[in-house]
């Protein structure tokens, strides 16, 4: 489907000025899909020459002839106007400098289809806000030599030169064509010249001429000093050497790998030796990280073992001009390797020899707005369509990539073992109903309310009175999760207004104790009784905030853990800046703090040798989530924050506080038996027919009046069923388990096939007539990763 931009008839005073009614037709045309959310996707057919698939442009656009942006999709003559008249087309207005190589431009168009977002919007995706912008980009002059001088032949040339002029130009003669265009100050610093008098001379004869080139400037990506090793590279284990081995026979081809290896079985180091490889046959790799705030020192390993070879850092951090400079390394090939998370799957490199994502099971690699991608899943194509493998890796592969990979669609690598001399940490299940029974025979009260049993918190003793470093892990943020009233009879909870969701208490310095939705963020302060009944209120379900409490008063003179100074809480909360993350880092790694207690931003890629002990206070925060992932969430939580500890010399303790001691999820991720956990897993989701055997799309519909919500889930429901084909389950329209969120009810409709193309055609025919288009209204989520 495309359609053809035509001129809106003008005026008629205004006619003969409109130049493109003149005789001469044009006849070189480009399709540009128009960043907005036209759902075409062909896109719109404009007259204009000397233009690249790719290429950013500007076009008029609509009846007022308004500038839009938009990227080059197809390049042609007249065969692009469908028997359009050539003279009505309107004009490209201007080209920009930024280009996307065609094979981005083909992934758009995947994209496009396979997550039903309109194509302007998946290749403006692709392009960082900092690049469209142009932060930063400086227009500067530079010099080169004129091929044929046009006044002046050689001979005549000494007849006009100064000898100082005729010395310059003879220098010149002799820099390698190559390295032309150069700044004039630097031309004259190169042929010996004390000022810029001979090249000044020089470009009035007409023998240099300038030209402009376009550079980014920008302050220098700021890092953190953690000292990343630089040491020498390790002798490779026969495992390692196996995977990299077997990886570099697919190079030059299109390759899926998963690379399973336990926590410490030096996975990172496979990725460098493939990079190595790749780079030495003048290729680029990149590299997806879940999200380089939260993971530095995998990125510095990068850096370090790289640097000489240029790598771009993509991160949150960057300010836009750094970011734009980054970019522009990735296109013109200057950085061999490109580290980055979710969006550096649209790295602009010229010459793609290997992708790398690693933790690959990572949520964040899923993008909650439009276009709703999966780094991961992207990844995979881009490999397919550059002819290039891709590498998967993780301690604990997505059910996706796990079935995947049973199903020899991708070839299984596998690292069972720590590196040598490191071993597996010894985790202990410690059941928090015995616990408080021990407590209270202790104390003779309840203390219902702690969040760290004897067990624990005598392993925390032992470990920081040895010299050691602990990690704590709460994955809930904020001082208590709800408010009730504690009389039974009576059942009051606190909620939010516009939301269906409980309050979170938070209490900060400084301020009174409020509550706050996570949701729509509204605030509140927190009541002191029951406004039903009148009795005081309690907090329940304990959080970071409570956690860090708990801490100062039970180990703050014992200890001294004072929070700020020996030990810190780390959650979104305190850590509002990557820095914040990166200085705290440094001065755990220098063993100022003693203690980190935060949620599951700890569970991921920490590699400290002095951490001794990893304990996690609450295993059940994940398990009674309403989504068929629960279990497999809880399995990689536990599993990757377990991971943290026993990296050094001294073998590794931890100890997973749970109500429920029996789960299989905390079970077997206790034993490190992730297979037989994939095994009951899959064989779960395949009787209840639920991803990865089966495919899911679901459509969110919002509204904030609640009829009109279901009403239109309701047609779009039935659109989606009539041109489903008999292989499609399409289940709702259904309240969502979160059923109003920011005074907005929500509605959803699923659908499950054995294979996407039968939930691509459900969704392509209502999507194609108008039905269904991803709006303010309605979201489209082809294989979501939540299901709230
Ligand atoms: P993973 O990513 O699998 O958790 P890492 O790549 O972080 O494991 O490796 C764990 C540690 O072991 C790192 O400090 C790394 O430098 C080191 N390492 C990796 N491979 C080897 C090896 N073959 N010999 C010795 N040490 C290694
Ligand atoms: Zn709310
Ligand atoms: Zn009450």
């Amino acid at each position: 489907m495309h359609g053809v931009e035509c001129i809106p008839m003008p005026p008629a005073g205004l006619f003969e000025t409109d130049d493109s009614s003149s005789a001469d037709a044009p006849t070189s045309f480009v399709r540009v899909a128009v960043e907005r959310s036209l759902d075409l996707s062909e896109g719109l057919t404009y007259a204009g020459d000397d233009l690249a698939i790719g290429q950013r442009v500007t076009v008029p656009l609509g009846r007022g002839d308004a500038a839009a942006q938009g990227f080059v999709v197809a390049v042609g003559g007249p065969e692009l106007l469908d028997g359009f008249d050539p003279r009505k087309v309107k004009h490209v207005r201007s080209a920009s400098s930024t280009r996307l190589p065609e094979p981005l431009v083909e992934l758009a168009r995947w994209m496009s289809t396979y997550y039903c977002c309109p194509l302007g919007m998946v290749l403006a995706t692709m392009v960082p806000a900092a690049v469209k912008a142009s932060i930063g980009r400086r227009t500067i002059t530079k010099l080169e030599p004129v091929p044929d001088p046009p006044a002046h032949g050689e001979s005549d040339l000494d007849a006009h030169l100064t000898p100082t002029a005729r010395a310059a130009w003879d220098a010149i003669r002799q820099i390698p064509a190559g390295d032309f265009p150069i700044a004039a100050k630097d031309l004259a610093h190169r042929v010996g010249a004390t000022n810029a008098g001979p090249i000044n001379k020089l470009v009035k004869l007409g023998v240099l001429r300038e030209v402009t080139v376009e550079t980014v400037r920008a302050p220098e990506a700021f890092w953190s000093e953690s000292g990343a090793a630089l040491s020498a590279p390790p002798e490779l284990t026969s495992d390692q050497h196996a995977a990299v081995e077997g990886i570099t026979k697919t190079l030059g081809s299109f390759a899926p790998h998963l690379l399973r290896g336990v926590t410490g079985s030096g996975k990172t180091e496979v990725y460098l030796r493939l990079i190595e490889r790749v780079v030495a046959s003048g290729q680029s790799a990149i590299v997806l990280v879940p999200e380089i705030a939260l993971t530095p020192q995998t990125a510095e390993r990068f850096l370090a073992r790289f640097e000489h070879l240029g790598v771009a850092v993509l991160h949150s951090g960057l300010t836009g001009a750094t970011r734009n400079k980054q970019w522009a390394a990735a296109a013109s090939g200057a950085a061999k390797v490109v580290v980055g998370a979710r969006s550096a799957v649209f790295a602009p490199v010229p010459n793609l020899g290997l992708i790398v994502v690693d933790e690959e099971h990572d949520q964040s690699y899923k993008q909650d707005q439009l276009p709703r991608y999966h780094a991961r899943d992207v990844a995979v194509v881009r490999a397919s369509i550059e002819h290039v493998p891709v590498v998967l890796g993780s301690a604990t592969p997505s059910m996706e990539s796990w079935h995947n990979a049973q199903t020899n669609r991708y070839t299984l690598w596998h690292l069972p073992a720590r590196v040598a001399g490191l071993r597996m940490p010894a985790v202990e299940i410690v059941d928090m109903r015995a616990e408080r029974k021990k407590r209270r025979e202790q104390h003779g009260d309840p203390r219902t309310l702690e969040s760290i049993g004897p067990t624990l918190a005598s392993a925390i003793e032992q470990t920081l009175t040895a010299g050691g470093q602990a990690i704590l892990l709460l994955n809930r943020r904020g001082f208590a999760s709800y408010v009730a009233c504690p009389d039974s009879n009576c059942g009051w909870v606190l909620g939010c207004d516009a939301c269906d969701t409980r309050m979170v208490v938070h209490r900060a310095q400084a301020r009174r104790a409020y509550v706050r939705c996570h949701h729509c963020l509204a605030e509140q302060l927190l009541p002191k009784t029951c406004p039903s009944c009148g009795k005081k209120v309690i907090e329940l379900g304990s959080g970071t905030q409570r956690a860090e409490q708990e801490i100062e008063r039970r180990f703050g003179t014992t200890l001294g853990l004072i929070e700020g100074e020996t030990f810190a809480r780390v959650d979104s909360d305190t850590m509002r800046r990557a820095s914040d993350y990166f200085d705290l880092l440094a001065r755990f790694g220098r063993g100022e703090l003693k203690l980190l207690l935060g949620t599951q931003m700890l569970a991921k890629g920490l590699d400290y040798p002095n951490v001794r002990l990893v304990g996690v206070l609450n295993a059940d925060t994940s398990i009674g989530v309403p989504d068929f992932r629960a279990c497999e969430r809880t399995f990689q939580l536990v599993t990757q924050v377990a991971g943290r500890a026993g990296r050094g010399r001294d073998p590794g303790r931890v100890i997973v506080q749970t109500m429920s001691p029996d789960e299989p999820a905390i079970r077997l991720a206790a034993q490190h038996d992730f297979e037989t956990f994939a095994k009951r897993e899959l064989a779960t989701r395949h009787a209840s027919q639920l991803p990865p055997r089966w495919r899911m799309a679901r459509v969110i519909v919002r509204d904030r009046d609640h009829d009109a919500a279901e009403e239109h889930a309701r047609d779009i429901a039935r659109a989606v069923r009539a041109a489903a084909d008999e292989s499609v389950v399409v289940q709702g329209p259904a309240p969502c388990p979160i059923a109003r969120v920011a005074e907005h009810f929500r509605f959803a409709i699923e659908l499950f096939a054995p294979n996407p193309k039968s939930i691509q055609r459900a969704l392509a025919a209502p999507r194609g007539a108008g039905l269904l288009k991803a709006d303010a209204r309605t979201a489209i989520d082809v294989d979501p990763v939540a299901v709230l």
